[in-house]
């Protein structure tokens, strides 16, 4: 479906009931490149309505997320919680118009009905025992302070409308059953508050979870009702791990859903926002974009009607492409909270380590063998230590500034050793381990006294 070219508005709607995961994120990223893509705007908005769920830990987080990422919205976000007077001006002019309506049938009632209706092996849905009532006697139920929950009458007709991913959607509003728009507790559905505020802000597009397609046509219907005008919706699938289970903060097995666990690791926006930015939406070309140019080439067309699949080696790779392209100043203030000073300030680090930094585990690593006083030795590393001798050997001839490979030459001319005989034992007594960064910087970086005291120990 083409979108016209006039100024558009899209919203990202999170609920502040935890920290974004990925599927978040991606919805987050395809709003506000849409708005950016035709030079429009997308506003934040916080549905925290539901506030034993709701923390503003949360939200705070969500929108230093957003920021971390490089998404930015448009004036201040809009609270919910803080909207309670609009939504009770829209409630009742359905109600002034009969298209809302005082519901008293109890929980037990309803789930004793809802039983009925399964065992028949209908749709469960409210039969419509309130909605026949006068409006003279609601009230005076009301008076006498009887719990009521407020229902939309739901039209008993087709509701069309046109999604951006799945084109022309029928549904029977026959089908669907009056729903709640206000609990006996004076709390809001989301299916109310979520369309309200985006006909009240003026939202001309939204993209969510496909999940979210089977409340469309109430919304639709509950805006047509108050006469707004709805959005154009669309319904992008859900992200799936490697099992084909939608991804979600439940079932996060390898801690890489949440965006606050891969900031942890060390993972930097560029790499995440083109990851997502290709997940469920083609992309032509495979080179890393900055977010503009991703706005440039957005193209709901492009979104996929199948569910897309999480793939963890994916995003690794667009993290060491990123990783790659950092100067030293993005590559020091990068590793800055996770490094000492001395060592990411150091020009030798930056050469000699960038190639093999990713994430941050890799940074922590190169750290403790450059500065640790006493090295931690691998199971692998303390069989791969040689015998006195040779240590002996190579002290005599460790010199100032001397070059790693210039130093193998001369243990190897000594020794006799060449190859794996030679580096592993001289690895493994200066890092205390076999793998790990090359060895050409780390030698520099621990320098002739640290290597003489590590080289020592095994004489
Ligand atoms: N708060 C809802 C959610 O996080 C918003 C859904 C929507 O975008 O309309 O799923």
């Amino acid at each position: 479906m083409s979108i016209s070219k006039t100024p558009i508005r899209t919203r990202f709607a999170p609920s502040p009931s935890g920290f974004l995961h990925l599927g978040n994120i991606r919805a987050a990223l395809f709003n506000w490149l849409l708005a950016k893509s035709l030079g429009g705007t997308m506003l934040l908005r916080i549905e925290d309505t539901d506030a034993n769920r709701s923390g503003d830990n949360y939200a705070a987080a969500i929108e230093d997320d957003l920021s971390w990422l490089g998404l930015d919205w448009a004036g201040t976000p809009i609270q919910q919680s803080q909207r309670t007077t609009e939504y009770n001006q829209a409630l009742q002019t359905l109600l002034n118009n009969e298209k809302a309506y005082h519901c008293f049938c109890s929980p037990e009632a309803l789930k004793a009905e809802r039983a009925r209706q399964l065992q028949a092996g209908q749709p469960p849905r409210y039969s419509g025992v309130c909605a026949r009532g006068s409006v003279q006697e609601a009230q005076r139920r009301l008076n006498n302070g009887e719990p009521a929950v407020v229902r939309f009458r739901m039209p008993a007709t087709e509701i069309e409308f046109n999604d951006i991913v799945y084109g022309s959607m029928n549904f029977d509003g026959g089908d669907i059953g009056d729903f709640v728009l206000r609990r006996a507790d004076g709390t809001f559905s989301f299916f109310f508050v979520n369309a309200v505020d985006d006909a009240l802000c003026g939202v001309t597009h939204v993209l969510r979870g496909a999940d979210h397609l089977a409340n469309t046509p109430r919304q639709v219907a509950l805006l047509s009702a108050l006469m707004l005008k709805f959005p154009t919706y669309g319904h992008v699938p859900l992200i799936n791990d490697v099992d084909g289970r939608p991804l979600s903060k439940r079932n996060d097995r390898d801690g890489m859903s949440s965006l606050r666990d891969l900031r942890k690791k060390g993972y930097i926006p560029k790499a995440i926002v083109n990851y997502l930015a290709r997940l469920g939406h083609t992309i032509a070309d495979n080179q890393l974009l900055t977010l503009a140019e991703l706005a440039s080439i957005f193209n709901t067309e492009a979104l996929s009607k199948a569910p897309s699949k999480y793939d963890g080696a994916q995003l690794a790779h667009r993290q060491k492409e990123a990783t790659l392209i950092l100067d030293a100043a993005e590559w020091r203030s990068w590793l800055c909270s996770v490094l000492p000073a001395t060592l990411v300030d150091n020009p030798v680090f930056y050469e000699g380590a960038r190639e093999n930094i990713v994430l941050f585990k890799e940074a922590k690593e190169w750290a403790a063998v450059v500065d640790a006083e006493n090295l931690q030795f691998t199971e692998a590393a303390q069989q791969a230590l040689a015998d006195a001798n040779f240590y002996h050997a190579a002290l005599a001839e460790l010199q100032d500034d001397m070059e790693w490979k210039s130093f193998c030459v001369r243990v190897g001319s000594v020794t006799g050793k060449k190859g794996r005989e030679l580096f592993l034992p001289l690895r493994a007594a200066l890092t205390g381990r076999t793998d790990g960064p090359v060895m050409g910087p780390l030698f520099t970086l621990i320098g002739k006294k640290m290597a003489h005291a590590r080289i020592c120990q095994h004489t």
